[in-house]
């Protein structure tokens, strides 16, 4: 049992005072005011107490690549690394996230299916870590956008193929770089689409075969709307950009997001934000942002992700990532909401993760003072709870050689 002096379910306002859960097996077991919850209990349960603390679900970090280092060259040493050295990357990586409060991550693209062999390390509880959804390699058109993650597809029967490959291969969920980016040379540029409407529609109708929500990275406003008539679930960037250097809120497109249940993950780290204030000023930067607060207006879900691993994107600041959105003005109990509850269900995982309610993973953190005052008090960590097991910020062990356990579990023999 884990008592705290507040607890937050999740939901914005959803508050008990003297708290308690129960966790058994993994999962939470029993939650609410402290005496009903002791009540449930044997008398004999181990207890951690925090009465001056604060208890939340953990984090969901929707968008991140842990085989990339997040250096000034990802895409090199992507490209230069043994699968050894990756592994062992990734391994680090889990570490810092669950050091900061995130117990689910996405994995939007890695090289090699290594993130299934993550997901199942941590799973297996051979490394600590937070559950990963994987989507291995993002579907992109011959030397198009993130080629290099292996993905290549030229026509719809290849495009079909790579998902039957991917889910083959144990993915989560199924990326398509529907639009071009900004770290493949050669690429088309970001507002500029890579795939028809009708070339979507058949990803996402091959991935349903299978069960699996479709993740569309999606810059350009072209793109994006091709991705919502798709009936992809989450769209990644969501920068709406119609050329260079110039975004368009296009009238029913935030509408038509919110009417089929498409998220919006926007991908922004910790050190973004801030750097645009200080190359912007205050009101540069808010008008770059603007999207965040038109696409919540009109209803979008917004799922908080980092894009972890590319150019300078840490691991090891979530919490510095959510104030982009207090900055914005969300009161922060809707940004505690819309990193947990939201995102669980966006994810497709909330009838796992998200909350702290019976039958739900124990995936918790408890944090001192109040982050539903400040954000900041994310930072002040006591302790996380990923899938039952304990976690002490900073107690991962010297992980050089924990990539191993990942390679173990990699099974893929069609990646190199
Ligand atoms: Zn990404």
């Amino acid at each position: 049992m884990i008592t705290a002096g507040r607890l937050l379910r999740g939901p914005a306002g959803d508050l008990v005072t003297g708290g308690a859960v129960l966790v058994a097996g993994g999962a939470i077991v029993a939650e609410g005011p402290r005496a009903e919850v002791a009540a449930e209990a044997a008398h004999d349960v181990p207890t951690l107490d925090f009465p001056t603390a604060t208890m939340l679900p953990g984090l969901v970090n929707g968008h991140a690549h842990l085989a990339m280092d997040g250096g000034a060259d990802p895409v090199a040493s992507l490209l230069g690394s043994s699968p050894e050295r990756l592994a062992d990357d990734m391994a680090r990586h889990a570490g810092q996230l669950l050091d900061c409060g995130v117990t689910t991550v996405r994995d939007l693209g890695d090289r090699g299916g290594l993130s299934v062999g993550l997901r199942d390390a941590i799973a297996s509880g051979a490394l600590p870590g937070p559950r990963v959804l994987a989507a291995i390699a993002p579907l992109t058109p011959p030397r198009g956008h993130c080629w290099f993650f292996g993905g290549e597809v030229a026509d719809e029967a290849r495009m079909r193929a790579m998902v039957r490959r991917n889910a083959a291969a144990g993915a989560d969920v199924i990326k398509v770089m529907a639009s071009g980016g900004h770290i493949t040379p050669g690429a088309p540029r970001m507002w500029e689409s890579q795939f028809t409407a009708g070339e979507l529609a058949a990803i996402v109708a091959e991935a349903d075969e299978f069960g699996l929500p479709v993740a569309a990275h999606a810059h350009g406003v072209e793109s994006i709307e091709r991705a919502i008539s798709a009936g992809v679930s989450t769209i990644e960037h969501c920068t709406l950009l119609a050329g260079e250097n110039r975004t368009e809120l296009r009238p029913g497109l935030a509408e038509g997001m919110a009417g089929r249940g498409i998220s919006a993950c926007c991908t922004v780290g910790c050190d973004d934000w801030r750097r645009e204030i200080a190359e912007r000023g205050e009101e540069g930067a808010r008008a770059l942002y603007s999207r965040l607060t038109w696409l919540d207006r009109h209803g979008v879900t917004l799922v908080p992700g980092t894009d972890g691993g590319v150019h300078n994107a840490r691991f090891d600041d979530f919490a510095g990532a959510l104030e982009l959105y207090e900055w914005l003005g969300f009161p922060a109990p809707r940004v505690i909401e819309m990193a947990t509850v939201r995102a669980a269900a966006a994810l497709g995982v909330d009838d796992v993760t998200g909350r702290i309610a019976p039958g739900l993973a124990a995936d918790l953190l408890v944090v001192d003072g109040e982050p539903d005052h400040t954000l900041a008090a994310l930072r002040a960590i006591r302790l996380v709870v990923a899938a039952g097991r304990v976690h002490r910020p900073g107690a991962v062990p010297g992980q050089e050689k924990s990539g191993s356990a990942i390679l173990a579990r990699f099974t893929s023999e069609t990646w190199g």
